[in-house]
């Protein structure tokens, strides 16, 4: 028996459930982390993996960025709590809104579910309507305003949504079908506050906008008086330094960003036009609070991940583009030539293979691929020194510090493990 068994058994008889968040677990058991260094990760049995989760794409830069140290334990030394305001979080604010002109004022939160459930409130209180709509298949955080048809976790566990969550939000909230323009216009009215959206859908799998398709949510949502949310929790600085409204052109009215923004320790944020964020407490009517919010240890990773990206810049998005279409089509050319039926979807760094005869466009076209080979793929894939996030409902990530050597025994296992599949 390895230590990862051994500390999942202890795990079970602690931990709730055994993980602290669902999409950790896979079966028979997952292994447990040990350390993390650039694009790899070692396991408690001193096993490497390159690292192809990136922490679910947090990890943009890699593991234990110089940058990030650093800025994180010169904050060490000066206290890490206030509940004060730092010049820090100004700074962060302002960085923010150079690389995302659409947010005008910012507010920090600490996860992506906070910055979301901030922003749907923001809507509601603004606009004094109370519905919304989203997509099916986008995931938002694990909170009642958005536990409808959510991907992620909840479409690999098969929950439609959550046990426990508030019917009455969830009535006020409307589907439509992403990459369906039409299913949008026929889910609108009057009483909707907002439209929520991944601009590039990364929680059933990655499915990238149709041409035109973010123009016309951002036009039909207009024309109904609603505001128009990004989240942008996973594409913001991971599609490039302007996230997905950078890269397609669109500008919403509110925008979230999470994952990527901090180098690794938990912030978010929230931000848009002037007039509607000013609508939050203490001068406007909507109340969102926390204790963390803007805790200067993840306010100086965050900043230092920014100027990173910044410094990096245009090339390294490029670089990270390139070198994830290069790994997305020897995978494909893999599974062809075993006979293997796939779909490979992509979006500057992240992608993800289906093992199904359709394009994937949205939630139902994902849910037809078939989920045992994927999860027999990305046990293959363990067993061969490399990690993916084992459910087909996630991305995997490539990540600045990735080396050439880590992508070519990724190529090779993959390779390797579509043989394995085959047999
Ligand atoms: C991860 C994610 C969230 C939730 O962020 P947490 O930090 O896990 O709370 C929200 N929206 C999207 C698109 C995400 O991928």
């Amino acid at each position: 028996m390895d230590r990862s068994a051994r500390l999942y058994e202890r795990a079970r008889r602690a931990v709730a459930s055994g993980v602290n968040s669902p999409v950790r677990h896979y079966d028979p058991y997952p292994f447990f982390a040990e350390r993390a260094s650039g694009g790899a990760v070692w396991d408690a049995d001193g096993r490497r993996y390159v690292d192809l989760c990136g922490a679910y794409g947090a990890m943009l830069l890699g593991h234990r960025n110089a940058a990030v140290v650093s800025a994180v334990s010169r904050q060490l030394r000066r206290g890490t709590l206030y509940c004060m305001p730092t010049a820090g979080e100004t700074e962060l604010a302002e960085l923010i809104s150079r690389d995302y002109p659409s947010m005008r004022r910012v507010r920090l939160v600490n996860t992506g579910l906070e910055a979301t459930m901030a922003a749907i409130r923001l809507a509601r209180g603004h606009t004094g309507r109370p519905k919304i709509v989203k997509f099916d298949g986008c995931y938002h955080g694990a909170h009642d305003y958005a536990l409808v048809r959510a991907g992620s976790g909840v479409a690999h566990y098969g929950l439609a949504d959550s046990a426990g969550s508030l019917r009455a939000a969830a009535r006020q909230t409307r589907l439509a079908r992403y990459n369906d323009a039409a299913s949008l216009e026929a889910a609108m009215d009057d009483g909707v506050a907002a439209v929520i959206v991944e601009p590039v859908m990364a929680n059933m799998g990655v499915i990238p906008p149709r041409r035109g398709f973010l123009r016309s949510v951002a036009r039909i949502a207009r024309s109904h008086g609603a505001l128009l949310i990004f989240d942008e929790t996973v594409t913001g600085y991971r599609l490039g330094r302007g996230g997905a409204q950078g890269a397609y052109g669109v500008r919403p009215d509110i925008t979230t960003l999470g994952k990527a923004l901090g180098g690794g320790l938990p912030i978010a944020a929230l931000g848009g036009r002037r007039d509607v964020m000013e609508s939050l407490a203490p001068m406007g009517p909507v109340y969102e609070a926390s204790t963390f919010a803007g805790n200067p240890v993840s306010v100086a990773a965050a900043i230092a991940s920014v100027r990173e990206a910044a410094r990096l810049g245009a090339r390294m998005y490029a670089r990270l583009d390139r070198e994830c279409a290069a790994l997305a089509s020897s995978v494909s050319d893999a599974a062809a030539s075993r006979g293997i039926v796939h779909t490979v979807n992509r979006a500057g760094s992240m992608f993800q293979v289906f093992f199904s005869d359709a394009p994937v466009t949205d939630r139902d076209s994902a849910m037809a691929a078939d989920r045992a080979r994927f999860a027999r793929l990305a046990a293959l894939l363990r067993e061969r020194g490399v990690f993916v996030p084992p459910s087909q409902f996630e991305a995997s990530f490539l990540c600045h510090a990735h080396t050439r050597a880590d992508l070519a025994r990724a190529t090779r296992a993959y390779g390797d493990a579509m043989g394995g599949l085959a047999r």
